[in-house]
């Protein structure tokens, strides 16, 4: 029975989603082990999904259902996760909990040390849960090593025999993190989700899931780890928030990561702990902003140039963001005709080839790499400058920015690197960055 606890306490799946077979799927829902709970359910006006929480009209459609020959309400706001009509329920494991095996040894595998500033927040994260701290936000910059301070604190948890989840908005993140993890915990079950992975029906003592995968869970967690608080989609979606909530047990901890979190979180005030310096002590590179006149739609401008070629080390390689895919792509051809020894190319999220162009930047087959901002975190290259065209543009707010600029200096080999803003015309946005990486760096006590 322990098998089947592990696999469906605290989701909420549909009839395929288990994965039964007939004879399995009835012998469990006759001993009300596992229980039909309606996924779609009327209120006064309007409707509500029970799985992602949406009441909003226009987002509930209309079809013929073939079960029933009537016309019914379906969800369209998460439809991407299997559609939830009416007539079918989502099924909630009401059986006995899932037990984790104890581990007669310490469950961290991982030797290495953290610093002062990672171990003051790993503290932190170990207090909040002995003490079942509802929520702690890790404020901690670029390339301060948070996975690494999340290591004491869930080998803690695992010792507890509680389940743990990790979630960030990016599926690159996961697979990155997966290996990561399977070395830190060698003896605990792992698994990672996200869209693709053709893993959604597992479950494991510590799940590493894009944000969206929350949907599918109900009162299942002790310690959830949100990465990323402040990032696309968690706060645009107000389904990821509610989902997260759900997603936790009572007397759970949840742990917000972030580099720059919103307004909307910092004014609930939730205890805090910053990380203001890198993990290999360096500070972080300060942008420079360099106005010009008028963005040409296809030529950098004479600034870009300037700065090209007066940068300290020539032999970085050159991320340079921009606002639009087709600013990446109109860009590249004016690039390579005045340097044509270098390998110039462009990646979007639209780009069929990304995953294979960021892989051979990070092999250094590749000296510059236009992109748009889905490069603008998660990634680490070891030494790299940065530019970003057109950074008065609304796509690079605040945070995209502050992120931005922290894909510099990452390496204790090269810990520094160059940041600049090109812009016709200085934004709120620019100007608050800035403003915001000089006082993390003298929060870390540089001057
Ligand atoms: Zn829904
Ligand atoms: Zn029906």
């Amino acid at each position: 029975m322990n098998n089947y606890a592990k696999r469906f306490a605290g989701r909420l799946l549909l009839r395929d989603e288990l994965k039964l077979t007939e004879p399995e799927f009835t012998d469990l829902t006759l001993r009300k082990q596992l229980t039909p709970i309606q996924a779609i359910t009327k209120h006064y006006f309007s409707y509500r999904c029970e799985r992602c929480g949406n009441t909003a009209k226009d987002l509930f459609g209309k079809i013929p259902c073939s079960n029933c020959r009537q016309n019914h309400h379906y969800c369209r706001k998460c439809i991407q996760m299997g559609r939830i009509m009416f007539c079918t329920p989502l099924y909630k494991w009401t059986g006995p909990p899932p037990i984790w095996p104890p581990q007669s040894e310490e469950p961290l595998g991982w030797g290495g040390k953290l610093t002062p500033a990672q171990q003051q927040a790993s503290d932190q994260i170990i207090k909040a849960i002995k003490t079942k701290q509802a929520e702690l936000l890790i404020n901690a910059v670029c390339g301060s090593g948070k996975t690494e301070m999340l290591f004491e604190g869930i080998a803690l948890a695992i010792t507890q025999q509680k389940r743990i989840c990790l979630t960030s908005p990016r599926a690159d993140v996961i697979r990155e993190l997966l290996p990561r993890f399977q070395q830190a915990f060698p003896e605990t079950s792992i698994v990672g989700l996200y869209g693709g992975s053709g893993k959604n029906h597992q479950t494991a003592q510590i799940t590493l899931a894009t944000t969206h995968q929350l949907l599918r869970y109900d009162h299942a967690f002790d310690l959830l780890i949100i990465d990323e608080i402040d990032a696309f989609p968690y706060h645009a979606d107000p389904s990821l928030p509610y989902a997260a909530r759900r997603a936790q047990k009572q007397d759970a901890t949840m742990i917000y990561l972030t580099a720059t979190p919103r307004q909307d979180l910092l004014k609930r005030k939730p205890p805090t702990v910053f990380v203001p310096v890198r993990y290999h002590g360096h500070p972080l590179p300060l942008p420079k902003s360099k106005l010009t006149y008028k963005l040409s739609p296809s030529e950098l401008p004479t600034c870009f140039w300037n700065w090209f070629n007066q940068r300290k080390n020539k032999t970085r390689q050159l991320l340079v963001f921009t606002a639009t895919i087709e600013q990446a792509e109109k860009y590249r051809p004016s690039l390579v005709e005045r340097l044509p020894d270098k390998v110039i190319h462009s990646v979007h999220a639209e780009d069929s080839d990304r995953i294979e162009k960021v892989q051979q930047f990070r092999k250094k087959e590749i000296d510059i790499l236009l992109t748009t901002t889905i490069l603008e975190r998660g990634v680490t290259f070891p030494s790299v400058d940065v530019a970003v065209i057109d950074a008065g543009h609304q796509v690079f707010d605040q945070a995209a920015l502050v992120q931005i600029a922290g894909r510099a200096g990452r390496s204790p080999d090269d810990p520094t690197g160059e940041v600049v803003f090109i812009h016709d015309g200085k934004t709120r946005a620019i100007r608050d960055s800035i403003t915001a990486i000089r006082l993390m760096n003298k929060r870390a006590g540089f001057h």
